[in-house]
């Protein structure tokens, strides 16, 4: 396809305005940057900077009394977030909420998930799992006094091949049965962007009597997401990928409907999660808001959250479904340009639909290393996995099918080059 064809296809893009509401990051070449990392830190919503600018006003011009005054006054500020939220994954209000960072989010919904007995204390996660989430639930493992080697069980794709098999992933559950306490996945992996599917994992977990967690730091944003009705027990996510919010943005957490007013669930607690009627009442004992904001310990940070609600904005604008639409549309015209393009050089490690969402992941014949910051220097931002792995995403947000047609091309370019 040529680049008139890439377009022709633009034009009869419903969200191709979304484009407009970001700022673009420069380029030293001067030329119209592609930018292909929205996996790793999501673009600036214009809007950022008006919303952070407001709070910033407001604490100049009411000092303490912003907690209640102005427009947007910071008491429940949070709770701008939670429609949104709510339907970023398809949840209900109460079982969602914007609170701390991701793996902040992932130990203490761990801390009430995660309950070990002595014959049921195993978890299972991916052996190419992100290191944090590693370090996370071997810690977990470790604080209610197992081995780590014993308790953490790591599954990973048979020998040759790139991903886990749906059917071998259920069975280890099946196999794991009683000695099972939960599975927590990354979904999509960061790595692969695999999707694994989320109602069946939740269901084979629940039918051994083990629960079902997910870190969608690759999902929220990503996929087409219906937590409360997959029964998803619990999910966290972070806002500064595919979610746009900043650099340290603040996370999201889901805790099924059935949960919330379990008294059985054991929880860490601190002030925000008091009930809001007597919350400044000061006390002494927790009386829980009955909504997942039981599990909020701090008040939040405002300015992070005003970056948050700008860009969720977008997101309620223009849909996760149409935005689903558009990303499958984009990523497979992606596939299509590279296999077209750059055949024989490139294979996709990505699984095809529906097992992927935006997210391609480009194994290269020739180690890109060499070349990888002439890529940067061409305007080109994609990220570099050692020893031969490119992750480039287009964003259905603020990428265009032209976007793609540079990127096959600037990749074509710089390969034939070096
Ligand atoms: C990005 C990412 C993280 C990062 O965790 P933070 O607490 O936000 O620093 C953790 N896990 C996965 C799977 C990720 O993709």
């Amino acid at each position: 396809m040529s680049l008139a064809d890439a377009r022709a296809l633009d034009q009869k893009d419903p969200l191709r305005s979304f484009r407009d509401e970001f700022v673009f990051p420069e380029t030293k070449s001067g030329q119209a940057p592609m930018y292909f990392a929205g996996h790793s830190l999501g673009l600036m919503p214009k809007k950022a900077e008006t919303y952070i600018n407001q709070e910033l006003k407001a604490w100049g011009k009411y000092g303490v009394e912003g907690h209640f005054e102005g427009e947007h006054p910071w008491l429940p500020y949070h709770e701008n977030i939670t429609g949104s939220f709510a339907r970023l994954v398809g949840a209900k209000e109460e079982e969602v909420v914007a609170m701390n960072t991701l793996t902040v989010n992932l130990h203490l919904l761990m801390v009430s998930f995660y309950r070990p007995t002595k014959s049921r204390f195993k978890i299972l996660i991916e052996a190419n799992t992100f290191p944090s989430d590693k370090y996370a639930v071997d810690s977990q493992a470790r604080f209610h006094g197992f081995d780590p080697r014993e308790a953490v069980v790591e599954i990973k794709p048979r020998a040759g091949e790139d991903h886990l098999r749906e059917e071998d992933l259920l069975q280890k559950i099946q196999d794991l049965g009683e000695s099972l306490c939960l599975v927590m996945l990354g979904n999509c992996n960061y790595l692969s962007g695999q999707c694994f599917p989320f109602q069946k994992i939740t269901e084979k977990a629940h039918s051994v009597g083990a629960v079902a967690g997910f870190n969608l730091a690759h999902g929220a944003g990503n996929l087409f997401l219906q937590l409360h009705d997959w029964k998803v027990d619990f999910a966290v996510w972070c806002s500064y990928k595919y979610l746009n919010a900043g650099p340290g943005g603040i996370a999201g957490a889901f805790v099924h409907q059935t949960h919330l007013n379990s008294k059985s669930l054991p929880r860490f607690e601190g002030w925000w999660g008091q009930n809001k009627s007597i919350r400044f009442k000061m006390g002494p004992d927790f009386d829980a808001i009955p909504t997942v904001e039981a599990w909020q310990l701090s008040n939040p940070p405002i300015f992070q959250l005003a970056s948050l609600r700008a860009s969720m904005e977008l997101f309620d604008k223009a849909t996760m479904k149409g935005l689903r639409e558009k990303g499958e549309k984009l990523t497979s015209y992606f596939e299509n340009q590279i296999r077209t393009e750059l055949e024989g050089h490139v294979s996709i490690v990505t699984p095809p639909l529906p097992q992927r969402g935006s997210m391609l992941c480009l194994r290269f014949k020739k180690s890109p290393r060499a070349w990888a910051g002439k890529l940067r220097e061409r305007g080109a931002f994609v990220d570099f996995r050692e020893p031969d792995i490119i992750r480039a995403t287009p964003a259905p947000l603020y990428n265009s099918h032209e976007d793609i047609y540079r990127l096959v091309q600037t990749f074509k370019e710089v390969m034939h080059e070096s």
